[in-house]
């Protein structure tokens, strides 16, 4: 390798990494911005935004999906009776309502969410504990 070859790859080495630096600040600024933004619907370091749509039961096929729809709508009909004048429980009773496949409300009160976050949380649990075991 002559001497000219040598110094080229010198610096072709630092603007490599020069460049891959800047792509990462970008990655981590484009983060911060959705983490900071809390009008964004999707936020990936909430815990309720890793929830799959495939820890939720499906209607039609299990009994515990149509036991969970029926629970969450009661709850946002007895909302809507006993706190008719009170607007937070109005809203939750909307979101409630509004739930669905793939349009979750992700809310800690509805039935349906609840319950696929404990599915979800268990499997993850469970594979950790037997990584433990080894
Ligand atoms: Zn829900």
């Amino acid at each position: 390798m002559s001497t000219k070859q040598k110094q080229n790859l010198n610096r072709a080495k630092p603007k490599a990494e020069a460049n891959k630096k800047i792509v990462d600040v970008d990655v981590f600024r484009k983060v911060v911005e959705t983490m900071i933004n809390s009008t964004s619907p999707f936020n990936p370091a909430r815990l309720s935004d890793q929830i799959p749509e495939s820890s939720y039961p499906v209607e039609g096929w299990s009994k515990k999906a149509t036991k969970l729809m029926r629970k969450r709508e009661a709850l946002a009909a007895w909302l809507r009776k006993k706190f008719k004048d009170d607007q937070p429980s109005l809203a939750l009773a909307d979101k409630l309502e509004n739930c669905k496949p793939n349009a979750r409300c992700k809310s800690p009160a509805c039935p349906e969410c609840a319950y696929a976050t404990k599915q979800w949380l268990t499997g993850i649990i469970k594979k950790y504990l037997e990584g433990q075991r080894r």
